[in-house]
């Protein structure tokens, strides 16, 4: 139970209204949090099968509020698309994970690829591509090293547009995920019209692996044709030695997930890095 602000002094029982509470404060802080750079992004490394180096990371914004202290994404990205702030929020994102690659490049780590996610108005958003390519220029990233995670709903929308973007984007260089893959509706079959590299498997049904048989045949069949298909497979949302275990066998290429590495603020994902060190 909590008081809030003018008007608003109600003592509330439920988690549900402290969510809408919540919910109506964040609204009003995420433009100024925007102007303040009240957001950091965390990393959470993705490691290549079998070996277990680490050969990458996904990007996930924070916002670290100056009162309710840190924020996910879940929070706040849905409230930022309704109001169109995910726009400037979204660059910051791609420009602040750029710089993030040249610094690992400092630090020794040149090989290292970064992935970020986009939001359905961003991808929609006319000059992406251009916004893109001038971060890219701006802060002389490698653009092999920086990667969009993308849904199917968000390609979608307008099929035959998103092909247009998604080619437009591989001219520049980088490489395509399809994140959640598996809670949409598309086929694979479907999917490969898209010029993308890599398939994320939503975390759903990893969190099954050796649990459930279908389940199981699911992942396994998902696999072998996406690799038949020339598509690298990650797997996230890995918790245990079992899933991986499990995903060797059908040889998923990368994992990521809470038994390797929670998400890190830079500083302690440079000393997960050095403490992981390819030998
Ligand atoms: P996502 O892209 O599917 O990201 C994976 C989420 O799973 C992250 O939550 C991550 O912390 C969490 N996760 C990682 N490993 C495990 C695990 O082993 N078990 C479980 N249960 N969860 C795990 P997070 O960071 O709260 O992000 C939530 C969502 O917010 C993301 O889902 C993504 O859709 C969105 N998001 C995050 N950062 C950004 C961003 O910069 N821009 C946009 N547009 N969306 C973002
Ligand atoms: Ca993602
Ligand atoms: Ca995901
Ligand atoms: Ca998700």
């Amino acid at each position: 139970a909590k008081s809030m602000g003018h008007n608003m002094c109600f003592v509330y029982q439920s988690s549900m209204a402290d969510n809408i509470d919540a919910y109506l404060t964040l609204g009003g802080g995420l433009r100024k949090a925007i102007e303040e750079e009240q957001f950091i992004l965390h990393y959470q490394p993705k490691i290549r099968l079998p070996d277990e180096t680490v050969v990458g990371a996904e990007a996930l914004i924070r916002w670290i509020h100056p009162e309710l202290g840190m924020i996910s994404p879940d929070q706040f990205i849905p409230l930022a698309e309704e109001s169109g702030l995910i726009l400037p929020l979204g660059e910051w994102v791609i420009r602040r994970a750029c710089r993030q690659l040249q610094e690992w490049r400092k630090a020794g780590y040149p090989d290292i690829k970064l992935s970020v996610n986009l939001s359905s108005r961003q991808f929609m958003q006319a000059d992406l591509v251009d916004m893109v390519e001038k971060v890219l220029e701006e802060t002389g990233v490698d653009s092999k090293y920086f990667e969009l995670e993308l849904t199917e709903s968000m390609l979608m929308v307008d099929a035959q547009q998103s092909i247009e973007k998604l080619h437009s984007f591989r001219k520049l260089g980088l490489t395509l995920s399809i994140d959640d893959f598996g809670t949409g509706y598309s086929s694979l079959a479907y999917l490969k019209k898209f010029p993308i590299q890599t398939l994320k498997i939503d975390r759903s049904f990893i969190h099954d692996l050796g649990l459930d048989s279908d389940n199981d045949a699911i992942v396994k069949a998902t696999i072998a044709m996406a690799n038949s298909l020339n598509l690298k497979v990650i797997a996230e949302g890995v918790e245990n030695r079992a899933q991986v275990d499990v995903l060797n066998k059908y040889h998923c290429q990368e994992v990521q997930g809470y038994l390797f590495s929670k998400p890190l603020n830079s500083g302690d994902f440079l000393v997960y890095l050095d403490s992981h060190r390819a030998v």
